[in-house]
């Protein structure tokens, strides 16, 4: 831990019990150390995880919780040694702030896989004031800077946002199980993440099936790359697709079962889970793994050289998320609109709403 020393006033969101809405904080966020980036933020995006955390569906929520790790913000300030940024650049800042940066994950670029723990953007411990980490539901956050990403400014800085959390978990499992072109991929779930793995799937170059339990979406996931739709429910459409697929990415977010997901990939192929609900699914059969050699995997979130890169491309190919921006007092109806699945296909919280006090 480091001094602790002067500390910015500020305001936010938060949490303060798994029952109560979210409402205005006061806190403090530390003064920008040298190698710190202080960053106002302009939009974050809400994520699943967001609710799960906030609403103590996951253990280990610290109260007052401030949720958000889909920031993008403007360069406010730099401390002394900051290279490679400056006041008033577009920055992002996704799902950490920090790792300890020599353990053997963290020398490749893995830094969500830290051995020694990385800090979560919230609900973290703050090495910095001995206290938790506050998330992007804020003013402004000040960040060490090997966290902040760069963001082109050709990008929509409110559709840029949720690449930094529902992009990069399915960028990162999309590219290490090598989707591209003559792969055939199944998304399960179009919310936040499945309609960006939709997005970044189709871009690879991949012929994209959408499962989803929802009939309503079809017109929009065929319009967001996806080739087929397939409605998950209906048991003789699920029997129809099995042993097509190569990947399979899950991104529902409650419990279901597997098993007809499973028996949809080919021989070799590999069903990887990125939706982290509360619950355990049922265990999937074992024969529909052995007979198949079928894999099934998980991924969390991806590395900081993995984010910046899934952002280049996402700037080259003129890519964001399809979005509904809303005044942070509608937050807590925001989130049982997710629990509804009513969301296309990600909120985005426009921060200038934020009260001046609290
Ligand atoms: P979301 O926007 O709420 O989307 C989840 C989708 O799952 C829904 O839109 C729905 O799609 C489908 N679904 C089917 N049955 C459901 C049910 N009973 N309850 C809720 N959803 C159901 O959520 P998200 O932000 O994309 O996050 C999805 C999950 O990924 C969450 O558990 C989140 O915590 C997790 N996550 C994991 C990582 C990681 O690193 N692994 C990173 C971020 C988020 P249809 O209507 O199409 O069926
Ligand atoms: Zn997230």
């Amino acid at each position: 831990m480091t001094a602790t020393g002067a500390m910015i006033e500020t305001i936010g969101y938060a949490a303060t019990s798994p029952e109560a809405p979210l409402g205005p904080f006061s806190f403090a966020r530390r003064e920008p150390g040298p190698t710190d980036v202080r960053i106002d933020i302009l939009f974050c995006g809400v994520c699943h995880s967001d609710l799960h955390t906030a609403r103590g569906e996951w253990p280990g929520t610290v109260y007052p919780c401030v949720p958000g790790h889909e920031i993008i913000g403007r360069v406010a300030e730099t401390g002394t040694s900051v290279k490679g940024f400056k006041r008033g650049d577009l920055v992002g800042v996704g799902c950490m702030v920090d790792s300890c940066q020599h353990c053997a994950s963290c020398a490749e670029g893995l830094e969500q896989y830290c051995e020694n723990g990385m800090t979560g953007t919230y609900n973290s411990p703050d090495k910095h004031t001995g206290g938790v980490t506050y998330g992007g539901y804020s003013k402004e956050i000040v960040v060490e800077q090997k966290f902040v990403l760069r963001i082109s400014d050709k990008l929509d800085p409110a559709a840029a946002a949720p690449l930094l959390c529902a992009g990069i978990t399915t960028w990162s499992p999309l590219r290490h199980w090598k989707v591209g072109k003559g792969t055939k991929v199944g998304v399960v779930g179009l919310g936040g993440l499945g309609h960006m793995g939709i997005k970044l799937a189709h871009a690879l170059g991949a012929h994209v099936v959408l499962f989803t339990t929802s009939p309503s979406k079809t017109a929009d996931a065929l319009a967001l790359g996806a080739d087929e739709v397939v409605i998950s429910k209906d048991a003789a459409a699920m029997a129809a697709r099995a042993g097509s697929l190569d990947f399979i990415l899950d991104t529902v977010a409650a419990p279901h079962d597997l098993d007809p997901f499973l028996v949809a990939l080919k021989r070799d192929g590999v069903m990887t889970l990125v939706g982290a609900p509360a619950e355990p699914h049922p265990s999937p059969g074992v024969f529909n793994l052995i007979m198949k050699r079928r894999s099934l995997a998980g991924s969390l979130i991806g590395g900081i050289a993995e984010t910046q890169e899934l952002l280049d491309f996402c700037a080259k190919h003129n890519i964001v998320s399809e979005i509904e921006t809303i005044p942070i007092d509608r937050i807590n109806e925001a989130y049982d609109r997710m629990l509804k699945s009513d969301v296309r296909y990600r909120f985005v919280i426009d921060m200038k709403s934020l009260p001046k006090t609290v």
